[in-house]
C-alpha cells in the first residue's frame, strides 16, 4: 500500500455526495436553517436511517485494490478533485464531513475544516502559514491561550508578532503593518472581533484594504484570519467582509448547549486545504461522537442565537437604567460614533455577551455573583444558560495591573453571556442579584 505520509496531502473525500440534496428549489436558494436538517447526508446509504449513524471506525475499507489506489491517487493530489472516499479516521470520516459542509453554508464558504478544540483549529492554522522569522500582525488583546500560542510557543520557533488596538483605524492599523514589514516576512494578520472583554469590534474592511495596498496580489500576501467566536456565523460573516479564514471555537455558541469541546475553520477550498494538509499530519480533527452532537447543535443554531441575542438585548436594556449600574458595555450601544460605522458596515446582530460595570468594585461585584440563582458562576458563553464571571479575577487574573487598565478590566466588571430562558425570569433574577449588593 501507498505509505501514509502520502495521505496526508489530501482533499475532502467526495463520499456519499446525497443524490437528491435539495439546495434550492426553483431560483430560491435555501437558507442556512433549512439546509442544518438535511445538507450533506443521504439516509439511503445508511439503511434509511433518518439521522446519520455515528461511524466509530479508526479506517474505512477499499472496495478493491483499484479505487484504494484511486483514493490515495486523489489524496496525494497525483490526480486533481481530490479523495473519492474515506481513507483513515485521522483524516477525516462521515461525521465530520456533514458537519463540515453544514458548517460552511452558514459563511457561503467554499470549504470547512472542524477540529478537537478552538485552540487546536487556531494551532493548526497558525503552524499552516508561519515559518521562523516570520511575523505575525494581531489585533489585541486575543483569546488567552492564542496570545500565549503566538508570543510563547511560536515565539520558541523565532516566529514574532506586532499587535494594533481592536478598535485601530485604517492609518494606525497601516503603521503597524508597514513597521512588521521591516521586522521579517508577514505571515498573517490575526483578528478576533469584538475584542474579549473588551467588546472592541475591528474593521475588518480597513485591514483588508490596508493589507491588499501593502502586499501584491499572490503567495506573498498574508491572509488575514479572523476568530469569529463571539458573533458568528450568525450575526458577523467576515468572509464577505475582505477575511480570508474564519476560526472558530466551536465549543461556544455552535455548540452551544456548554457540552462539548470543539473548533472550525472556513474559507476558500484553497486555504482549506493548506491547513487539511496540517491537520491530516498532526491529527487535530474533531471525533466522531463530538461531531454528531454539534451536528445536532447546528439544527437549532438560528433559534438558540436569536433567542440569546433578543433576551440580552432586553436584559441590556434594562440593567442600563439601574441606579447600581455604572455602565453596561454592548455591542447594542456603541460607545463612539467610529464603533457604531463598524458596527452598522459589519454586524446584523449585537451578540448576547456583554460586560456589566457595577457602581464600587470587587466587594460589590462578588455580592452580585454570588446573589445570582438563575445564571450560573461560570467561564465560557454562547450556551443555552447565562452564565456570569469576574474578569478580573478568574480569566484574565494574570494579566498584569497596566495592561487590565488599559482594557478597562476593573474589579468592578462582570462578564455575562445570555442565554435562552425566558428573558422576563433573567431580569427577575438580576433585580434580586443588584438587590444584594
Ligand atoms: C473559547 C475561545 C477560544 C478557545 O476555544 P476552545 O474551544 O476552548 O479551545 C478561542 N477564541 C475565543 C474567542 C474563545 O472564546
Amino acid at each position: 500500500m501507498t505509505s501514509e505520509s502520502e495521505a496526508e496531502l489530501s482533499g475532502a473525500s467526495q463520499r456519499r455526495r446525497p443524490k437528491a440534496d435539495v439546495l434550492a428549489i426553483g431560483n430560491r436558494k435555501l437558507n442556512p436553517s433549512t439546509l442544518m436538517m438535511g445538507h450533506g447526508y443521504d439516509p439511503a446509504l445508511s439503511e434509511g436511517s433518518l439521522k446519520p449513524p455515528i461511524f466509530l471506525t479508526s479506517t474505512f475499507v477499499f472496495e478493491n485494490a483499484a479505487a484504494g489506489k484511486r483514493f490515495f491517487e486523489g489524496v496525494t493530489g497525483k490526480r486533481p478533485g481530490g479523495a473519492e472516499g474515506l481513507v483513515y479516521s485521522r483524516f477525516n470520516g462521515p461525521n465530520q464531513e456533514i458537519v463540515e459542509d453544514r458548517l460552511g453554508i452558514w459563511e457561503d464558504a467554499e470549504d470547512a475544516l472542524i477540529f478537537s478544540s478552538g485552540m487546536s483549529a487556531i494551532a493548526t492554522v497558525l503552524l499552516t502559514f508561519v515559518k521562523p522569522g516570520d511575523v505575525i500582525v494581531h489585533s489585541a488583546p486575543l483569546y488567552a491561550a492564542t496570545e500565549t500560542l503566538i508570543g510563547r510557543i511560536l515565539g520558541k520557533f523565532g516566529v514574532t508578532w506586532l499587535d494594533f488596538p481592536a478598535g485601530a483605524t485604517k492609518e494606525e492599523i497601516d503603521a503597524v503593518i508597514e513597521k512588521a514589514k521591516t521586522m521579517g516576512r508577514v505571515a498573517l494578520i490575526y483578528l478576533e472581533s469584538p475584542a474579549n472583554p473588551t467588546n472592541v469590534l475591528v474593521d475588518i474592511e480597513a485591514v483588508a484594504e490596508v493589507r491588499n495596498a501593502r502586499f501584491e496580489e499572490g503567495d506573498s500576501r498574508p491572509p488575514i484570519v479572523i476568530d469569529n467566536t463571539f458573533l458568528g456565523p450568525l450575526w458577523l460573516k467576515p468572509l464577505g467582509h475582505g477575511a480570508d479564514i474564519v476560526v472558530y471555537s466551536l465549543t461556544k455558541y455552535a455548540g452551544g448547549h456548554s457540552d462539548l469541546v470543539a473548533g472550525g475553520a472556513l474559507g476558500s477550498k484553497a486555504h482549506i486545504n493548506m491547513i487539511r494538509m496540517m491537520r491530516n499530519t498532526i491529527g487535530t480533527i474533531l471525533d466522531p461522537n463530538s461531531a454528531w452532537m454539534l451536528m445536532r447543535s447546528l439544527e437549532t443554531l438560528e433559534l438558540r442565537m436569536s433567542r440569546a441575542g433578543e433576551n440580552a438585548a432586553r436584559v441590556c436594556a434594562w440593567l442600563k437604567e439601574q441606579p447600581k449600574v455604572e455602565r453596561v458595555v454592548y455591542l447594542g450601544f456603541p460607545e463612539t460614533e467610529r464603533q457604531a460605522d463598524i458596527y452598522r458596515r459589519h454586524c446584523s446582530g449585537a451578540g448576547s455577551t456583554f460586560s456589566l460595570y457595577l457602581k464600587g468594585g470587587e466587594k460589590e461585584a462578588f455580592a452580585f455573583l454570588d446573589a445570582l440563582r438563575i445564571a450560573k458562576l461560570a467561564v465560557s458563553l454562547g450556551g443555552t444558560e447565562t452564565l456570569a464571571s469576574h474578569p478580573a479575577a478568574m480569566t484574565h487574573l494574570s494579566v498584569p495591573d497596566e495592561r487590565k487598565k488599559a482594557l478597562r478590566i476593573g474589579d468592578n466588571m462582570v462578564r455575562i453571556s445570555i442565554g435562552v430562558e425566558h428573558a422576563d425570569d433573567l431580569i427577575a433574577d438580576f433585580e434580586q442579584a443588584l438587590a444584594a449588593v
